[in-house]
């Protein structure tokens, strides 16, 4: 039986998405934060064209990057997606970066991902180094009107 308590090493190369504990899914998010900004689909067509824009859910916490009610989100953020292995293949609007998304095509977790460094301060470097994570540099929906949306595009988010 698999401890839920424990990672398995190098868990994320030696088993598929859907042979993870609920521990080692979870530990795949990097915390960027990109999934809560809000974006302009091309989807089921083309997730690749996806356009980010700097405003975020108005759960997000924009100085920290975190949602600030996770146990509850749904609550106030019923939209809010739940991922599991299942979804992934309606997600590829995630970011580029999202370890969910990269190993579901096959892809390495990002080289300054926790799980690759297992210091965090080296992935803190890492990921302000690559452009990821969108602590300090979004803002709330509740502060945005809907039609300025398509003026907060942002390029430092590509899925
Ligand atoms: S985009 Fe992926 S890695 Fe980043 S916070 Fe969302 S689920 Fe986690
Ligand atoms: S409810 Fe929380 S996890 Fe969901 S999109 Fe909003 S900030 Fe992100």
């Amino acid at each position: 039986m698999i401890s839920t308590y424990t990672l398995r090493p190098n868990f994320w190369q030696n088993y598929s998405l859907d042979e993870l504990t609920a521990l080692e899914w979870e530990a795949l998010c990097d915390g960027c934060g990109g999934c809560c900004l809000e974006k302009f689909l091309d989807y089921p067509k083309q997730p690749e064209l996806t356009e980010y824009t700097d405003v975020a859910c108005r759960l997000l916490d924009c100085a920290t990057g975190y949602c600030s009610d996770y146990a509850n989100r749904q609550k106030f953020v019923p939209n809010c997606v739940t991922l599991t292995p299942s979804k992934l293949k309606h997600m590829l609007w995630l970011p580029s970066n999202c370890a969910y998304k990269r190993l579901y095509l096959g892809q390495d977790l990002p080289k300054w991902h926790l799980l690759i460094t297992k210091d965090a301060v080296a992935t803190q470097q890492g990921m302000r180094a690559a452009g990821v994570g969108v602590a300090g540099r979004c803002i709330s929906e509740v502060e945005v009107d809907e039609e300025d949306l398509e003026a907060r595009i942002i390029r430092w988010v590509k899925a």
